[in-house]
């Protein structure tokens, strides 16, 4: 099933996209508000199917998509140098990088955190330096501690797509962390929805790219991961836990702006198209400028 949360009517919403038409949760008398209640409510599974066939059908030209999960119980986790080819053009572009023994995890702001279509707002006396990276992201269905590898997959709710938009100018300059550089505003565009695992299968193999006006500047497959998706789980929640709704994004492919010759970042008016095969297609708008 594709899970998606919008704004219908003036009012916030979220519900099953299918067969043309979308589901409206909130149409059923006892819906969770959002879709992180809907996780933390538990048994999602028989509840979303309940959507599927007795919410109130609308026409999906009627809403505005927004991001799944905007609220997450913590900042999403990330991962740095986790696709092959990017490790490489990394460690040229900044002559120190070596594969790395486990999972390299950060994190972004919540508060980063926004949807499909919204604005990638850049103001100009912070950065001047703004990158793309598309990346698979993991959300998490079910509460869990030190989970084994071996049974990871049952804490995934399902997937979705984030741009880990980066100053580099910011990242770079703060020598062992790179928090501040990835969690402006607007800097963490996630969406368009959140397809289930039961339906996405083996996220493993799936194309990933990213475009830029148009002009191709990522292409992958999310089975280049160092990591796979049930060893970053296991490292994620090595003695920590991990609760409903919470996100992680696996880390992007070769091509991002910064090791390219010359570099290359995002500028006023762009058009950014991060798309994974059998999960969608989130698209954002760049503007620079002072927040007003
Ligand atoms: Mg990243």
């Amino acid at each position: 099933m594709r899970v998606a949360a919008f704004a219908l009517d003036g009012r916030q919403s979220w519900g099953v996209v299918a067969y043309g038409e979308i589901r409206d949760a909130c149409s059923l008398p006892d819906a969770p508000a959002n879709i992180l209640q809907l996780l933390v409510r538990g048994n999602h599974e028989s509840y979303l199917r309940r959507v599927s066939e007795d919410a109130r059908p609308v026409s999906p030209n009627r809403v505005r998509f927004t991001t799944p999960v905007s609220a997450p119980p913590s900042d999403p986790i990330a991962l740095g140098l986790n696709y092959r080819k990017h490790l490489v053009e990394a460690a040229q572009a900044t002559k120190q990088e070596s594969r790395p023994k486990r999972p390299i995890l950060f994190s972004k702001a919540a508060s980063s955190i926004v949807g499909p279509d919204d604005v990638i707002r850049v103001d100009p006396a912070v950065t001047g330096q703004v990158d793309w990276e598309v990346e698979l992201v993991i959300v998490i269905s079910k509460e869990g501690r030190d989970i084994p590898a071996a049974h990871a997959i049952d804490h995934v709710f399902g997937y979705t797509i984030a741009n880990d938009v980066s100053a580099r100018d910011l990242q770079f300059a703060d020598a062992g962390q790179w928090y501040r550089g990835k969690s402006l505003d607007t800097f963490c565009p996630i969406g368009p929805w959140i397809v289930t695992r039961d339906e996405l299968g083996d996220a493993s193999g799936l194309a990933i790219s990213l475009k830029v006006n148009g002009v191709e500047k990522q292409l992958g497959s999310t089975s280049e991961m160092i990591f796979s998706i049930p060893e970053i789980l296991e490292s994620c929640s090595q003695g920590r836990t991990l609760r409903p709704g919470d996100l992680i994004l696996t880390g992007t492919p070769d091509g991002v702006g910064f090791t390219r010759t010359p570099p290359e970042f995002l500028a006023d008016g762009d058009f950014v198209t991060a798309e994974i095969e059998r999960i969608g297609r989130l698209e954002n708008r760049v503007l620079v400028g002072r927040f007003p």
